[in-house]
C-alpha cells in the first residue's frame, strides 16, 4: 500500500514508519514537527535502509494537503498528529481542540475529494474515563476526564457519524493503552519536551540522571501494592498493530474500535523493579499524594485486537525497560535538537 502517516515523525509514528517499510508498504510523511525532530527520519532511513518522502507542513492548512493527495495516489491514512498532553489541553483545551479536530475534518475533506477512504486513527484508552471494569472491552462507556481525551471522543464520534452516512468509508480506532520502550535499535525512541508527563520517560531520565527521583503519584489505592494499574504497551508492538489494520482495513464495515494493549496490568512501583532490574541499580523514588483524575486501575481485554486483526503483543515489561533504557542511554538529551 501506498500510505499517508500524519504525524509520522513522532514517537508512535516513527515506530509506525519502520514497521511499514519493513512490510513493503510506501510511506508518507506528513508532519510539523512541533513536537518532533526530523532526526527521527534519518534514523527511520538508518533502520529500514528506505527513507519515507517527508512533507514539512502543517495538517491544518488545506492547500497543502491538498497538493499531497494530488501528488499521491494513496491507498490508506493513519492518522497520529496531534497534541497529547492531558494537563496543558485543561489549561489551553482552545489549542486542543483547534488542531486535533480542525486538522481531522481537513484531512477526511481532502480523503474524501480523492477518493481515499481508508483510515485508521490513534485513538487512547483515555475514551473510557475512569473505567468502571477491568479488564476494558472495547464496548465499555465512554467519556471524557479532559480536553484532550474529549478530542480522542469528539473525532471518534466524528468518525461513527461519517461512516453511518457514507458507506464508502472505512475507519479503525485503535485505542492504546500505555504505549512505552523504544526500538530494539535505540536509534529511535520517546523524545518529550521538557519534564516529561508520563511515567516512563520520567523513569528513564532519573536513571541517566537528568530528573532527581520519581514520585509515585499515590500508594493508597485498591491495589496489590496501592500504587496504580497500567497496561504498558511496547511501540513496536503497537506499532505491529497499526500493520495489521492495514492488512484488513478494506475489510471493515464502517467504523471498528480496537483496543492495543496486552491484557496485563502492572502497578506504578512494579515498573519500577523492572526498570531497576533492566538498569541494575535502584531507582530513586519515593511515595507523593495522588494527582488528580487518575484511576486506580486501567487495562486492556485485548480479544478483539487479536480475533480482528490477528494481533497480540509479544514484548513483555522487561524488554519494555530493556529497551526504553537503550534509548535513553544511547540518546541521554534525545534528538537534541528542541
Ligand atoms: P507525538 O507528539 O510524538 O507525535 C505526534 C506528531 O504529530 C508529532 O510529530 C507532531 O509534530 C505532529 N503534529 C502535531 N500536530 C500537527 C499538525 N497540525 N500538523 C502536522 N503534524 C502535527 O505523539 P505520539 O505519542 O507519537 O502520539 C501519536 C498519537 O497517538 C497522538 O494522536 C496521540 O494523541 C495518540 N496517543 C498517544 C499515546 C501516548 O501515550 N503516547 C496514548 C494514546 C494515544
Ligand atoms: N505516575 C507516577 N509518577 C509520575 C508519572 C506517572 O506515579 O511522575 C503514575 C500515574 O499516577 C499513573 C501511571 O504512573 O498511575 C501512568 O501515568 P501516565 O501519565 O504515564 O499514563 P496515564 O495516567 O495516562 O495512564
Amino acid at each position: 500500500m501506498k500510505i499517508l502517516v500524519t504525524g509520522g515523525a513522532g514517537y508512535i509514528g516513527s515506530h509506525t514508519c519502520v514497521e511499514a517499510i519493513k512490510a513493503d508498504h510506501e510511506v508518507v510523511v506528513l508532519d510539523n514537527f512541533s513536537n518532533s525532530s526530523g532526526i527521527a527520519l534519518d534514523r527511520i532511513a538508518e533502520i529500514t535502509g528506505v527513507r519515507p518522502v517527508v512533507v514539512e507542513a502543517d495538517l491544518l492548512d488545506t492547500p497543502v494537503v491538498e497538493k499531497l493527495f494530488k501528488e499521491h495516489s494513496f491507498d490508506a491514512v493513519i492518522h497520529f498528529a496531534g497534541f497529547k498532553a492531558v494537563g496543558e489541553s485543561v489549561s489551553e483545551p482552545w489549542k486542543y481542540f483547534h488542531n486535533n479536530l480542525v486538522s481531522t475534518l481537513v484531512l477526511l475533506d481532502v480523503m474524501r475529494a480523492n477518493n481515499v477512504f481508508n483510515l485508521v486513527f490513534s485513538s487512547s484508552a483515555t475514551v473510557y474515563g475512569d473505567p468502571e471494569v477491568v479488564p476494558i472491552t472495547e464496548s465499555a462507556p465512554l467519556s471524557a476526564l479532559n480536553p484532550y481525551g474529549r478530542t480522542k471522543l469528539w473525532i471518534e464520534d466524528m468518525l461513527r457519524d461519517i461512516a453511518a452516512a457514507d458507506s464508502r468509508w472505512h475507519f479503525i480506532l485503535l485505542r492504546y493503552f500505555n504505549p512505552a520502550g523504544a526500538h530494539e535499535s535505540g536509534l529511535i525512541g520517546e523524545d518529550p519536551n521538557g519534564i516529561p508527563n508520563n511515567l516512563m520517560p520520567y523513569i528513564t531520565q532519573v536513571a541517566i540522571g537528568k530528573l532527581k527521583e520519581l514520585t509515585v503519584f499515590g500508594d493508597d489505592y485498591p491495589t496489590r501494592d496501592g500504587t496504580c494499574i497500567r497496561d504498558y504497551i511496547h511501540v513496536s508492538d503497537l506499532a505491529e498493530g497499526h500493520i495489521s489494520a492495514l492488512d484488513v482495513i478494506e475489510s471493515v464495515k464502517g467504523c471498528i474500535p480496537i483496543n492495543l494493549g496486552t491484557g496485563e496490568g502492572y502497578t506504578v512501583l512494579e515498573l519500577v523493579h523492572a526498570f531497576e532490574r533492566a538498569i541494575g541499580k535502584p531507582l530513586p523514588h519515593k511515595i507523593g499524594p495522588r494527582r488528580p483524575g487518575d484511576s486506580a486501575a486501567t487495562f486492556a481485554d485485548p480479544s478483539l485486537a487479536l480475533e480482528l486483526l490477528g494481533w497480540k503483543a509479544k514484548r513483555g515489561i522487561d524488554e519494555i525497560c530493556n529497551d526504553a533504557w537503550n534509548w535513553q542511554s544511547k540518546n541521554p538529551n534525545g534528538y537534541q535538537t528542541r
